[in-house]
């Protein structure tokens, strides 16, 4: 069974959709992809599967897919407020390996305040690291009250203030709320596949219903990563992305270079 998509037919537009377009039994048109059909006059026509015309399998039209992450708030901390927040000589408690090698969620979790409200059960993410960082969507912002910019991870510079309430203590951060700016992770050798360098800003699009694109998406390498899109929680939910789901990479540093693309 294949899974048609507006994605997959835009992709084909360029070498031309046949009229009427072949579908076999088991295949499924998105809702989307049955309108773009019917909105251009191409009706449907069922074969035998043998006979059908096999949509480009996402290698074999150079398809570069990344994984996606997403990443709700969450906190790092410094190891002196890992001892104010919980109590001095206090370990975190890993309970969850994340994508990333060598990075958990903890077990512990903080209360953040905002001048506005308050956010609860916010998870810590270790291990520990230099400086205390929160980063939380837009959304959370506004029921925090605050606004932070848009920052890569570890740009906390006059970034705005946040208090954080742990179960043996407050720390009032003076700087280090930042909404995170999404990136993607890659190994030297995933690097090389996409032809990509530390600190491109990859054109990424989103596969599923909503097909988003992120038009500035920094490239981070490094030998520990894993091939993973990040993205918070609001930007998911716009694009209708899991974690798990697929990102195409369509072009890099404001050009898209798939030529499929440049007819839209
Ligand atoms: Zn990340």
């Amino acid at each position: 069974m294949t899974l048609i998509t507006e994605t997959h037919l835009r992709t084909q537009l360029v070498k031309g959709l046949p009229n009427p377009f072949p579908i076999t039994d088991g295949d499924k048109l998105t809702p989307a992809a049955a309108d773009f059909l019917k909105d251009r006059g191409i009706s449907l026509r069922h074969v035998a599967p043998s006979e059908s015309t096999i949509l480009p399998r996402s290698e074999d039209i150079g398809l570069k897919l990344i994984p996606v992450g997403v990443s709700n708030r969450h906190v790092h901390l410094s190891p002196e407020h890992v001892e104010a927040l919980f109590g001095g000589g206090y370990a975190l408690t890993p309970q969850r390996e994340l994508s990333q090698k060598g990075q958990f969620a903890a077990r512990e979790t903080v209360t953040l305040v905002g001048p506005k409200g308050i956010i609860q059960h916010v998870r810590i993410l270790g291990p520990s690291r230099g400086a205390t960082q929160v980063e939380i969507s837009r959304t959370d912002g506004y029921a925090l009250g605050v606004h932070p910019p848009v920052r890569l991870s570890g740009d906390i510079q006059g970034t705005p203030s946040i208090t954080l309430v742990g179960s043996g203590g407050t720390v009032v951060l003076q700087q280090g709320l930042i909404i995170a700016k999404n990136h993607v992770h890659m190994s030297p050798e995933d690097a090389q596949t996409f032809q990509v360098n530390e600190g491109d800003h990859l054109i990424v699009q989103a596969m599923a219903e909503r097909p988003i694109i992120f038009a500035d998406t920094i490239v981070r390498v490094s030998a520990h990563f894993s091939l993973d899109f990040h993205i918070d929680l609001d930007e998911a939910n716009a694009a209708h992305l899991n974690t798990g789901d697929k990102v195409q990479m369509i072009g890099k540093n404001g050009e898209i270079t798939r030529a499929e693309r440049r007819q839209l």
